[in-house]
């Protein structure tokens, strides 16, 4: 693998309302919907029944629940309704393993988008992280074995040294990566000034250096449990700025595989992602459909939408498509967990940190002298161990091999889809605590 120094590095995100409006207040707004906390096994399949192809018929999706306009940014974003889904050049699928990404991906392929329009997006939130992890061990195996059964291409990007990295920064952030789906080679953004000066400073090596790289940055602390995403560092710095700065470096379509043999300008793309209003507060006043922040119709002649497809599904509704494609959800779900994403989610409640102390006690041993170190902890309130306090562990050990994937990392492609009858995992159905992200 070689590695180059590519275009732009971030933008000043602090700047950018999308971090104060998706999770801010937002009392106009209210959407009818199945909270998970009330969705059982017997609750109706609505959403989730099979769709029916749409693609090249030139119809347009609009959203069930209009676009929301209580700001002004809340108006220059608004999308009354998608594209033809065959004007787009590419679509984007942001995948986490989750279920609900997963619920996504065949909702594209049942209203006929080809498979060959399609590409798979996961941002790594270990970034490569020599010693330290925060996600599964097997989401990425997870991930690699459904994009390579279903024949799409995956394309992986993070935030060097992740989540670890970040909560130890002293100075500038590290630089965004990531990993071109067919070739392997690995692209750099552009380094930002903040990270060249704190890269000569650290060759000069002065006695005062941690004062010197503090004016650059200080992190040294957890993300904020709360939805205002510029103090939820971890959700803004190792996914959404990763994933707006690919983005803006791909800007042109030989490097999203060329698919009809256009290059340049003139790009459409549809980026979808799975956050559905059930899970949370926060997300059920999301848009269905938006124009997508690294948008340049104007400057670069590139259009780039976001459609959520399955924003109105229940949980069963999404449960269903999987038992339809008979795709084996992520093991962290058989194995108990009722969300996927990071393992050890700052969300994650006293029952889901139990499990994670019983699964990875090594990992959850250096998550508390992690505290001690900064003298901050994890929780807002106390140190973890008072956190969990009595409560159980969510762990489920009926399934033996999901606990050895989650365990080992290992995640074969002969398990990605269910061979027999099709289950609901042991997580399914106790709710969406333990995440937004
Ligand atoms: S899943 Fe949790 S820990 Fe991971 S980025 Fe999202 S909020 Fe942060």
């Amino acid at each position: 693998m070689s590695s180059q120094t590519f275009r732009k590095e971030e933008i000043p995100w602090e700047a950018d309302p999308y971090f104060q409006q998706h999770d801010g207040q937002l009392a106009l707004f209210q959407p009818e919907f199945m909270r998970d906390a009330d969705c059982t096994k017997d609750t109706p399949v609505i959403h989730g029944r099979p769709d029916s192809p749409i693609y090249g018929t030139g119809k347009r999706i609009r959203p069930r629940v209009p676009g929301r306009r209580d700001s002004e940014y809340m108006k220059k974003i608004l999308l009354e309704e998608l594209l033809p889904l065959e004007e787009y050049d590419r679509v984007i699928l942001l995948i986490s393993g989750g279920k609900d990404s997963i619920a996504s991906y065949y909702k594209l392929l049942e209203l006929g988008v080809p498979k060959q329009k399609i590409e798979f997006w996961h941002h790594d939130i270990d970034g490569g992280n020599p010693t330290r992890r925060m996600d599964w061990r097997c989401t990425s195996h997870y991930i690699h074995a459904f994009s390579e059964a279903e024949h799409i291409p995956l394309r992986v990007s993070w935030r060097k040294n992740g989540f670890f990295g970040e909560l130890y920064r002293i100075g500038a952030s590290e630089p965004i990566e990531w990993q071109e789906p067919e070739t392997c080679e690995i692209i750099q953004c552009a380094l930002s000034k903040k990270y060249i000066e704190c890269q000569k400073l650290k060759e000069k090596s002065p006695a005062d250096i941690e004062k010197q790289l503090e004016q650059f940055g200080y992190r040294m602390k957890f993300p904020m449990k709360t939805g205002d995403l510029s103090r939820r560092w971890c959700s803004a710095y190792l996914k959404i700025m990763v994933a707006d700065t690919v983005l803006r470096n791909l800007h042109n379509l030989e490097q999203l595989g060329k698919p009809d043999g256009k290059s340049g300008k003139d790009i459409r793309l549809l980026v979808v992602s799975g956050e559905r209003r059930g899970e949370s507060a926060g997300r059920s006043k999301y848009n269905e459909m938006e124009v997508h922040r690294t948008n340049a119709a104007a400057k670069s002649r590139r259009i780039v939408h976001q459609w959520r497809p399955v924003i109105d599904y229940s949980e069963k509704d999404v449960w269903e498509v999987l038992k339809r494609h008979k795709v084996n959800p992520h093991p962290c779900y058989r194995a108990g967990w009722n969300r996927c994403s990071c393992a050890m989610c700052i969300f994650s409640t006293p029952t889901l940190f139990a499990g994670i102390r019983e699964l990875y006690p090594e990992d959850y041993r250096m998550l508390r002298q992690d505290e001690k170190v900064l003298g901050f902890t994890l929780d807002n309130d106390c140190d973890l161990d008072t956190f969990i306090g009595n409560a159980g562990s969510c762990v489920y050990h009926g399934d033996k091999e999901a606990i050895h994937s989650l365990v080992t990392g290992e995640f074969s492609a002969d398990s990605v889809y269910v061979q027999g009858e099709w289950k609901y995992p042991a997580g399914a159905f106790h709710g969406a605590e333990g995440g937004p992200c």
